[in-house]
């Protein structure tokens, strides 16, 4: 039997792979000759029904996992990028609908493409999103999408990344989708009046999804922070977490914009405050436990907006929030700003843990030789999450996987 399957690639176009057999082969060398990503000798050995071998598989294409592509194609391995979503950008678009990026423009490209907006500019997370398509489509950076990543095993000393009924091998593969991707929200959300409309920041759109009545935003970090500033003129909100700091001037100002921004985030989040400065090491698990400091909305914007700050939620009391100091508050609508899991059970490998995250150094994970992570929280620095930061890991950890490559194949 031939089973047919639409693959839609980094250039938008729909090519019909048949899996199985010499057409297959064919078509799918083609495009890796056409790409130069280690062309038909080094590209897929179909050696069963539905199996591909590359030197690299990285599993995400966002920006972390493209950016990683992009490098890795510089070395001539070749790869494959597996994507769960639908249309490389998806996770931009489905952000809220007023999200603008709080980095501008000139710190929104990633390596070998500016972003294309003026420098001073603050993209909306469409406009990013059709970034990242394009980057992909620019480099010709071989992207599945379509195509989730439900286990990563070792077998016969390859790494084995399964989506469905295919199989990926490959000596060496990259985790590129680490944070950001299950919500987190705490287990007494169960117990909330079901009268209370509970939404989490992923899932929040714009204020047409809010009902009548007052709203609790739990979690006081960036994306809290703006969703407050959002519902405030309609609502009565109380913005429940740690006050995680801010910095100390308007991005959107000129100073800002020109000077200050470079400063925060070249300077302090991209040198500064890394897992080599004994500030960075002393900063990194603070960050990982209560998230960076509030970039554009300032404690004074939520205070002039009504917004009512309070500590933290810790239960439920006759199925209304409850605070920390005893107070319960009549709500109608919560929304869940408290972050995300790694949800990285897929990975099916026994991983060293440290301090609630799987060990490893800059992204090489101890004990699963070959196994990288990249766009992982505070990896190496503060900004390794940020569109201006992966860049550095990204290259530095398409170098050792390529440099395996070539050790194993002197070998
Ligand atoms: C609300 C918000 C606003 C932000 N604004 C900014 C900003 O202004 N500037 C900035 O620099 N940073 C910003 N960030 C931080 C960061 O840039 C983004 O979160 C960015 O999306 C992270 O990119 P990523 O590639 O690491 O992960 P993601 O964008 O989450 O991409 C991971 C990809 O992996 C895929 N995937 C996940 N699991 C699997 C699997 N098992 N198999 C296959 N594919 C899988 C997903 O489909 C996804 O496409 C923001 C973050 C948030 C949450």
């Amino acid at each position: 039997m031939t089973r047919k399957a639409t693959h839609l690639t980094a250039t938008g176009r729909s090519a019909a792979l048949v899996e199985q057999g010499a057409a297959f082969m064919e078509l799918e060398g083609r495009r890796l000759a056409r790409s130069g990503h280690g062309g038909a000798a080094r590209g897929p050995a179909s050696t069963a029904a539905k199996q591909e071998t590359f030197d690299v598989v990285v599993v995400g294409g966002g920006q972390a996992g493209l950016s990683v592509g992009h490098h890795l194609a510089r070395h001539g391995v070749s790869f494959v990028i597996l994507d769960a979503g639908e249309r490389i950008g998806d996770v931009w678009r489905r952000r809220w609908d007023s999200l603008r990026l709080f980095t501008c423009a000139r710190f929104d490209g990633l390596d070998g493409m500016a972003f294309p907006a003026p420098p001073d500019s603050f993209p909306t997370k469409d406009a990013m999103a059709d970034y990242l398509e394009a980057y992909a489509a620019r480099f010709d950076l071989p992207v599945r999408t379509g195509t989730r990543v439900t286990s990563l095993t070792r077998e016969g000393g390859r790494y084995v990344a399964a989506a469905g009924e295919r199989r990926f091998l490959a000596d060496n593969v990259v985790v590129a989708a680490a944070s950001y991707q299950a919500p987190k929200v705490p287990g007494f959300a169960r117990d909330l009046d079901p009268g209370i409309t509970q939404i989490h920041s992923c899932d929040y759109r714009n204020p047409g999804q809010i009902r009548d009545g007052g709203v609790l935003i739990v979690g006081a970090g960036n994306s809290g922070a703006e969703i407050a500033m959002e519902l405030a003129p309609r609502h009565k909100v109380w913005l429940a977490g740690r006050d995680t700091g801010h910095v100390p001037f308007r991005i959107e100002s000129a100073l800002g914009r020109k000077v200050l921004v470079r400063l925060v985030l070249r300077g302090l989040f991209h040198r500064v405050l890394t897992v080599a400065t004994p500030i960075g090491r002393k900063v990194r698990p603070v960050v990982l436990s209560q998230g960076g400091p509030l970039i554009r909305t300032k404690p004074r914007d939520l205070k002039a907006a009504g917004v009512v700050r309070v500590p933290r939620v810790t239960g439920v009391r006759d199925g209304l929030p409850q605070l920390v100091d005893g107070r319960v508050l009549e709500v109608t609508n919560v929304v869940w700003c408290t972050g995300f899991d790694r949800a990285l059970a897929w990975i099916k490998l026994p991983l060293e843990m440290e301090n609630g995250e799987p060990r490893h150094e800059r992204g090489v994970v101890s004990g699963q030789p070959g196994l990288y992570f990249v766009g992982m929280h505070f990896l190496y620095a503060l900004s390794s999450t940020m569109i201006h930061g992966v860049g550095r890991d990204a290259r530095r950890i398409a170098e050792a996987a390529a440099a395996r490559v070539t050790t194993r194949q002197a070998a």
